[in-house]
């Protein structure tokens, strides 16, 4: 899961921050990485000299720059918080991840004053006036090469008000991760299997494409394959087979090819550990071919899962309908 944060000069980020690192979440900041840009090109740290680089880097790399830039960090599987999020463009292409969530830390502007002048952060102004004013002119841009405070507050998923007590902040925030953790949003079990087969394809060694299958029995996996060379013959990728080293077109000298398909992979890896396959489902990331298909026919698999159609399948599924299989699409 990914915590955005947004809110205004002082208005404590940094504490709900704190409470999310301490609840193990790693920690990103936006204008981190700007002042990484500033202190690289030998500026002073200032509150000027950020706006201005922010700037800047937002209209040589595009508004999203910055949020594009730190989501090549992200993995799928842990808990991040991406702090300083200020701009909508930056909203947008951090929410092109599901478990995205956005939340807005509010608090009144006299509050908020007060804690910049005690954090005395970067040159921030000393008196309410120019606080107001400077602020004034930094909330409402329209340029998408700003910041635009207002416009990413609007976009936020949760409001946390942050005007009274450390308890209450903390009390909030953790009311959210528990609404959130309770959506869970995790994969159901076609897609689950379904991913890790993609996964599995990425290890063929065959040129011509990669492929994957595997077995499933009581939701469990028993058996994983992927296409290439068989065991012991050089890879397809090193030239192992020559048909495919060939190129040759789609359904072409199949006779001639020295690659084992993925179901045949994982119908023998099966074979290999004696472990029985009756009754289990093959999920496959393409429709199995015309021999595979007699293979999963015979071995006692009842049911086949599969992505895309494998070119030539059309009788091989027409011959599984037949057989009494159930056979899906995913
Ligand atoms: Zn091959
Ligand atoms: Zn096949």
């Amino acid at each position: 899961m990914i915590i955005g944060l947004t809110g205004k000069n002082g208005s404590g980020k940094g504490v709900v921050a704190d409470y999310l690192k301490k609840a193990g979440y790693i920690y990103y900041s936006l204008s981190d990485m700007i002042r990484e840009e500033i202190k690289r090109v030998g500026q002073e740290v200032n509150r000027e000299n950020l706006i201005a680089m922010g700037r800047k880097l937002r209209e040589d790399g595009g508004p999203s720059v910055l949020a594009d830039k730190v989501l090549d960090l992200l993995d799928i599987d842990k808990n991040y918080i991406v702090d300083s999020v200020r701009n909508p463009f930056e909203v947008r292409a951090l929410k092109r991840r599901k478990d995205f969530y956005l939340f807005c830390v509010e608090a009144d502007q006299k509050v908020r004053f007060e804690r910049t002048k005690e954090r005395a952060r970067e040159n921030d102004p000393t008196d309410f006036e120019t606080f107001v004013t400077l602020e004034e002119k930094e909330l409402n841009s329209t340029d998408p090469a700003a910041q635009q405070l207002v416009a990413t507050a609007a976009l936020a998923d949760f409001i946390i008000d942050n005007s009274s007590t450390l308890e209450d902040v903390q009390k909030r925030t953790k009311e959210i991760l528990l609404e959130l953790v309770k959506k869970n949003t995790r994969p159901d079990w076609d897609t689950y299997f379904m991913n890790i087969a993609q996964n599995v394809s990425l290890r063929s060694n065959c040129l011509k494409r990669k492929v994957a299958a595997i077995i499933v029995k009581d939701k469990r996996i028993i058996s994983t394959g992927y296409n290439g060379t068989p065991r012991g013959v050089k890879n397809c990728s090193d030239g192992g087979c020559p048909r495919c080293a060939s190129f040759a077109p789609s359904g072409t000298g199949l006779h001639d090819c020295l690659c084992s398909h993925a179901e045949e992979n994982a119908i023998v890896q099966a074979a290999y550990h004696g472990v029985s396959i009756k009754e289990a489902t093959l999920y496959c990331t393409f429709s199995p071919c015309l021999t595979c298909t007699k293979m999963i026919l015979n071995s006692g698999i009842r049911e086949v899962v599969y992505n895309a159609n494998y070119p030539l399948g059309d009788v091989a599924l027409r011959l599984i309908e037949e057989a009494g299989l159930q056979l899906r699409k995913m």
